[in-house]
């Protein structure tokens, strides 16, 4: 087991020996002139898995994500999104930086909403009020902490907006941990939408890389924002690489961090119950986030809680003042997971109050 056990995100892989060995021996060519033959397989690859036309490789999700924003909209525009997604809260104002677009922020349970929530939102059309013009839905949602959204609910809302005229625009960087979490295909989602982002990075262990995807007309304006962006590069076929192998040896594996996020929920919760309870409380994890919320009354806030565990060689997220996100990835081992859940115990039971 490799210390600290660091829980602070599924960022921090490292590429496996493997995988650098497919990005060492990967073949290049100038992606600009569309000659990397690893990216136009990972490309191929994207699309077939996703059920879509076409997909082009970009550098991040946040590119991913705003050139299919900048794609789908005009300067004036209305996004209807949910107030705490990704591409509002952790993407520097790109929308409206890149793509002079506002928003409509939807509350709701998780990072969902319902199909009367877009309802709700939708402008009527008037010469004085902005356009709506797209849906972006995050599956899993990540501030939501790692929820899923039901596919019948994800159509639903999905629907009424293609009923009003809007476009749907899936952020789907842990997609994958989705469709393996409900033992569905991706398409269950994405044949809904207008056009997807996958991550790379996340869950499936790559140093770099997202995907966008969509039909082969979006992806053709896509290719030119991608440049606009800077995000065009040239024999980038090495790190294509790296999420193909990804893509092959990294997808049904996630199960594990699905099993081990439940066991370091359910070792927190006994944690609490031994110390005599109202500690902290952790909601069962759908994915590989772990969202755990400490009692105010009880525990110092999250920054100090988490100083403390970081002391001890345990590193989480402070995701608000009472508010801790660990997420579960593929450099954690069953070791790792009883190590974190004996230092939160020692902390714990040193820390709290009355
Ligand atoms: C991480 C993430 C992204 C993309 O982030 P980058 O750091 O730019 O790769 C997009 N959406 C969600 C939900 C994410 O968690």
């Amino acid at each position: 087991m490799e210390l600290p056990v660091d829980l602070r995100s599924d960022t921090v892989t490292k590429p496996s020996p493997e995988m650098r060995r497919w990005m060492y021996e990967a073949e290049v060519g100038d992606d600009i002139y569309g000659e990397d033959p690893t990216v136009n397989l990972l490309q191929e690859e994207v699309a077939e898995l996703l059920g879509t036309e076409a997909a082009l490789f970009v550098p991040s999700g946040t590119m991913a994500n705003q050139v299919a924003l900048r794609v789908h909209t005009q300067p004036g525009d209305e996004v209807i999104a949910h107030r705490d997604s990704h591409c509002i809260h952790y993407e520097t104002g790109a929308l409206a930086a890149l793509s002079g677009c506002q928003v409509a922020a939807l509350e709701g349970e998780g990072g969902l909403f319902t199909p009367d929530d877009v309802r709700q939102a939708v402008r009527p059309s008037r010469p004085y009020l902005p356009r709506s013009t797209l849906v972006v839905m995050e599956n899993t949602h990540n501030r939501g902490g790692g929820t899923i959204w039901p596919p019948e609910q994800f159509a639903a809302v999905a629907e009424v907006a293609h009923e009003l005229g809007l476009m749907v625009h899936l952020d789907g960087a842990r997609l994958m941990n989705a469709a393996v979490a409900l033992g569905v295909p991706p398409t269950t989602w994405t044949r809904h939408t207008d056009s997807v982002a996958i991550c790379f990075s996340k869950g499936l262990g790559a140093p770099i890389g997202s995907a966008v995807a969509g039909s082969r007309d979006f992806i053709e304006e896509a290719l030119r924002v991608r440049k606009m962006f800077g995000g065009a590069m040239r024999q980038v076929g090495v790190i294509a690489a790296a999420a193909r192998y990804a893509l092959r040896h990294n997808v049904s594996r996630l199960a594990e961090d699905h099993r081990r996020a439940r066991e370091l929920a359910r070792g927190l919760g006994e944690i609490d119950q031994e110390l005599g309870g109202g500690l902290l409380s952790v909601p069962e994890p759908q994915t590989n986030i772990v969202m755990v919320d400490l009692s105010p009354q009880r525990l110092p806030g999250a920054e100090e809680l988490a100083q403390r565990l970081r002391s001890e060689q345990v590193l989480v997220g402070a995701f608000g003042p009472h508010r801790i996100r660990m997420v579960v990835h593929l450099d954690l081992t069953d070791q790792s997971v009883a190590f974190a859940l004996e230092v939160w115990h020692r902390v714990l039971g040193e820390v709290r109050k009355g």
